[in-house]
């Protein structure tokens, strides 16, 4: 059984017991002064509070147009999914795809697998059915974190109106304020999350 209260220091290998430490402070190597660890953000209430309101904005920021322009007289809007669809349509499948899987549907699964992990936990589901769940959620949790890339379409959003406002006029409505704030808030949970605390709650 490996023992949890030893760790060793990453910069000078120096062995040291882990304690309990109060929130908002940080562990140096008493030789080296680098850090050893932090108190885990992960609060489950915090998180769980984070997860619903991503929830509450994917499904705007997804539906509603992120942009709409206004062009001698016709008027675009364009939502992710369509961006996505275009680009894919001229011949840049390759791009769409990414778009469509960074911006759309790996931060759908992102938010549904925490919001998962933090039900399981918060309610002590503990039987073998739940725990397997559990178990994969976490396996994946790394790859969905990598092709999670909000900030992608949120600078592409940046070039296209510097790019165009000179030309056209371009209006944000609902989806461009559910989108930014999403991406927000998914930072704010990525943040927030620690994998090997996580872990720690199936040992529990
Ligand atoms: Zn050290």
């Amino acid at each position: 059984m490996l023992d949890k209260s030893i760790i060793l220091c990453r910069s000078c290998d120096l062995i040291v017991s882990k304690r309990a430490l109060p929130i908002g402070v940080r562990a140096l190597c008493p030789r080296c002064h680098s850090n050893l660890y932090d108190t885990p953000y992960c609060s489950i209430n915090g998180m769980l509070a984070l997860c619903i309101t991503a929830l509450v904005l994917y499904f705007p920021a997804n539906i509603f147009p992120v942009l709409e322009l206004h062009f001698l007289g016709s008027v675009r809007t364009t939502t992710v999914i369509q961006g996505a669809m275009s680009v894919a349509s001229q011949g840049y499948w390759v791009v769409g795809i990414a778009v469509l899987v960074a911006a759309v549907i790996a931060p759908g699964l992102l938010i549904l697998s925490v919001l998962t992990q933090i039900l399981i936990v918060k309610y002590q589901m503990k039987n073998p059915f739940f725990r397997n769940i559990y178990r994969h959620l976490l396996r994946w949790h790394s790859l969905l974190t990598e092709l999670t890339m909000l900030e992608i379409y949120m600078i592409s959003i940046f070039v296209s109106v510097f790019q165009l406002s000179d030309y056209t006029d371009l209006y944000f409505g609902i989806g461009t304020f559910s989108f930014s704030i999403l991406f927000i808030v998914v930072i704010f949970l990525q943040r927030e999350y620690d994998i090997e605390h996580m872990w720690n709650q199936l040992n529990e």
